[in-house]
């Protein structure tokens, strides 16, 4: 796994959330928000100096977040972290499959290499079934989870068109894959869902974005924090249910 960087949450008996991809953009901005609301935020980034920098700078607001190291498309990274989130917190309750990668954005799709589906799917989908693997049946036996799956309209195949396809039809991948995963843990008290941030300015969304961070975050922690009798195996925006 490589070096990993921790601080000990203040306060065992808090809620805990992990955040992939969260050393910047939105995924920075879910794990501000989650810890306002009183969760110990575990900010992971694939990149361990960039989490712990990151992490840092949330706490000097007062927030009770610590960094570890993760890269969603190393499996042993991967299960590393979960090692040691369940050895030193012993309990993960929210998770935010946050992290991806826009390449080969304005190709048509025949003109998009398989190499660059290959490298867009390890993140975009790979990705999140490692992450989901190794952190969702300790969820299953705690019998509370909620997990976020960050995906984008642009996986919408009711309204697909010509637009990024490696990373399009990846997210409509990911999109199934939420609905296999909310479909075999129903039941257990683990919500699964995806959300659409809309576009927002952010490295990957370019500064001409009409949307805040805040704005990209608000359905991501509305997700991660629904009550238990709220949905599962839904696709969301703006807090509100979107087509596939
Ligand atoms: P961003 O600014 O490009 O940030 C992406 C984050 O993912 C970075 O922290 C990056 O780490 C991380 N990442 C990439 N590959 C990784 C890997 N293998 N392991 C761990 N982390 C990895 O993007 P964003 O706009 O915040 O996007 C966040 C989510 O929202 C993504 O799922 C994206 O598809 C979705 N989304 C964004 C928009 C938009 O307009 N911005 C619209 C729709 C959906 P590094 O810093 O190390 O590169």
């Amino acid at each position: 796994m490589g070096e990993n960087l921790w601080m000990k949450p203040t306060d065992t008996r808090k809620s805990v959330a992990l955040v992939t991809g969260a050393n910047r953009g939105i995924g920075l901005e879910v794990s501000r928000q989650l810890a306002a609301k009183g969760f110990h935020v575990v900010l992971t980034g694939r990149d361990g100096g960039l989490a712990e920098s990151a992490a840092r700078r949330l706490r000097e607001e007062q927030l009770d977040v610590s960094a570890a190291t993760m890269d969603v498309t190393d499996e042993e990274s991967v299960h590393g972290c979960a090692r040691i989130v369940h050895e030193r917190v012993g309990r993960l309750d929210v998770l935010v499959n946050n992290a991806a990668v826009l390449i080969a954005e304005d190709k048509a799709v025949l003109d998009t290499t398989v190499d660059e589906f290959r490298r867009t799917f390890e993140a975009n989908v790979f990705g999140i079934v490692s992450v989901c693997r190794a952190f969702v049946p300790a969820m299953v036996s705690h019998g509370y989870g909620r997990v976020v799956n960050v995906s984008s309209a642009a996986g919408q195949l009711s309204s697909m068109g010509t637009y990024a396809p490696a990373y399009s039809i990846s997210k409509a991948a990911l999109n199934a894959f939420t609905v296999q995963l909310a479909a075999s843990v129903n039941g257990t008290g683990v919500l699964v869902n995806c959300v659409s941030p809309g576009w927002v300015r952010t490295r990957m969304g370019g500064a001409g974005a009409p949307r805040s961070v805040a704005q990209g975050a608000d359905t991501i922690v509305w997700g991660a924090t629904l009550p238990a009798n709220g949905p599962t195996g839904g696709f969301f925006s703006d807090r509100r249910r979107i087509d596939w």
